[in-house]
This record gives structure tokens, C-alpha cells and sequence, in this order.
């Protein structure tokens, strides 16, 4: 079996959710503005680095999804995220601080570490580069406000940094996020991962997978009121029995398990 990140997290977020995911074939409708922004602005990005025209990427990409019934928050409409996207593409054009060599070999990057029994796992760095002259792994992030700069030191504790540290063996770690907000901000985070993270973080996915293959599915879900996640979780309709909450969100692929790590595209 191939995991990968977004597996291990949705396990460890709540495990009978890995279950309507991974083993049921239940998938959430990929109807989310912000999350196919996201991809598309990612291929903008791309773009940049091969010397194309960013920009035109941007627009030709984003208008495959005009008029395709996507789901909005308050503040965003189709034409406000290109215009933000488009302004967020010159501003890092102007900051110049992110280097990507050989960009055919070095963007979008497979990753395949091999574990415990028949069992392996997939990671896709967005990029291998230099921020500021540092070479690091460099993951991309866009967002509608800005991400917590404070305390210092914050962004060695993400997990998805911590894990891509660990299935590359590089231990100086970048994240770039570009804030969609009404005057456009890039942040630029960088951190280094010790051994030691990298070394939790293999247990923590030998031992999520341990837990996997003996079925343990139990909801938990961290239930707090009022901010119980499963307000906010896609699976909530088959939870609760809700046809209709299913069928609004979620689409089944049965037999979809084996292909799972793909979702580490998505996200
Ligand atoms: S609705 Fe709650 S219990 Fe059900 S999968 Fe989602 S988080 Fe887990």
C-alpha cells in the first residue's frame, strides 16, 4: 500500500474519516474555489520559473474552471482571485528571492521512501531551490489572510515541512505563502527540521499505519462544543445517516483505496 501525508493526516485528524475516504471511496467534490485556486496558481508559479508568461497561465488555467458551479467564500469571486493572483505573480517577480535551477528537474518533485513490509510512501515537494540564497525545500502556499508569524520559530512545527523533511533527507525547509487579501502580501518562512523531528515523524507514520491495518476505525473526532470538527468535515452526512448531506458533498469511487496518495496533489 502507497501512503502519504494527506492520508497519515486525515488518519491522525479522525480515523473513521480515513475510513469513508480511503476504504469506502468516498471523495469530497472538488468544488472548492480556494483549493483549485490554489493548483492552478501553483501551475502560474511553474511557469514563472520556466520563463513562460505566468500570468497567461494563470488566466488559461483559472478560465477552465469559470461557470463550473464553484463554491465561493464571502469575499472571493472568480474575478478578485485572478486579479489577486495576477498582482501576487508581479509582486514575487519584484521580490526575487526564491531561486529554482533547472526547473524540469527541480518543481513538482516524486519522492518514493520505501517502508515496512510491502508498504511505501509518496511526498511531491513543490520545489527544490534557494530562498535568499539558502537551498531548501520550498513548498507553496496561497490563502485568503495571512498565515501566524509569531512566535518565532512556529513554522519548524509544521507537520507537512517535518514530513517532507523526512522523506527527503533535506533539512532546510521554506514555505512561501501568497495572501489573496485586498492589498497582496507574500510571506517568506524558512526553517531547518532536526533529526530528531524527522525521526518522530517516522514513528508517528509507522505507528498510523499499524493502527490502519489492524481496522482500528474509531470516530474521534476531538469533540470541544461549540468547535466540534465535525461541523466543518466533509464525511459529517454519513456519520449522522444524512443522504443529503452526502450527496451535497461527496462523490464515491469505490475501490479508489490503492490510489489514495494521488489526493497528495490536491492538497
Ligand atoms: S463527521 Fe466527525 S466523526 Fe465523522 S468522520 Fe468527520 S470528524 Fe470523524
Amino acid at each position: 500500500m502507497t501512503y502519504s501525508y494527506t492520508q497519515i493526516r486525515q488518519y491522525l485528524s479522525c480515523p473513521r474519516r480515513y475510513k469513508h475516504r480511503y476504504l469506502d471511496g468516498w471523495k469530497e467534490k472538488d468544488t472548492r474555489a480556494a483549493m483549485l485556486f490554489g493548483r492552478v496558481f501553483e501551475q502560474a508559479v511553474a511557469a514563472y520559473f520556466q520563463r513562460r508568461d505566468a500570468a497567461a497561465v494563470l488566466y488559461r488555467e483559472w478560465s477552465a474552471h469559470q461557470g463550473s458551479g464553484l463554491h465561493f467564500s464571502e469575499r472571493d469571486s472568480w474575478d478578485r482571485m485572478l486579479q489577486s493572483g495576477v498582482q501576487l505573480l508581479d509582486r514575487f517577480a519584484q521580490d526575487d528571492r526564491v531561486r529554482v535551477r533547472q526547473p524540469g528537474r527541480n518543481l513538482q518533485i516524486q519522492f518514493t521512501k520505501p517502508l515496512a513490509g510491502q508498504n511505501d510512501f509518496v511526498a511531491y515537494v513543490d520545489a527544490i531551490g534557494e530562498l535568499d540564497g539558502t537551498r531548501c525545500l520550498l513548498e507553496w502556499k496561497t490563502t485568503a489572510s495571512r498565515y501566524p508569524d509569531e512566535p518565532t520559530g512556529l513554522l519548524a512545527l509544521d507537520p507537512q515541512l517535518v514530513c517532507y523533511s523526512w522523506v527527503t533527507g533535506i533539512a532546510e525547509a521554506a514555505q512561501v505563502v501568497f495572501v489573496r487579501k485586498r492589498l497582496v502580501e507574500i510571506q517568506y518562512f524558512r526553517t531547518v527540521i532536526s533529526n530528531e523531528q524527522r525521526e518522530e515523524f517516522s514513528h508517528l507514520v509507522q505507528d498510523s499505519i499499524q493502527r490502519i491495518e489492524s481496522a482500528e476505525f474509531l470516530p474521534h473526532s476531538g469533540i470541544r462544543f461549540p468547535q466540534n470538527p465535525c461541523t466543518s468535515c466533509p464525511y459529517i452526512g454519513l456519520c449522522l445517516g444524512r443522504q443529503d448531506l452526502t450527496e451535497a458533498a461527496l462523490v464515491r469511487r469505490p475501490g479508489a483505496d490503492d490510489l489514495g496518495w494521488l489526493d497528495e496533489l490536491t492538497y
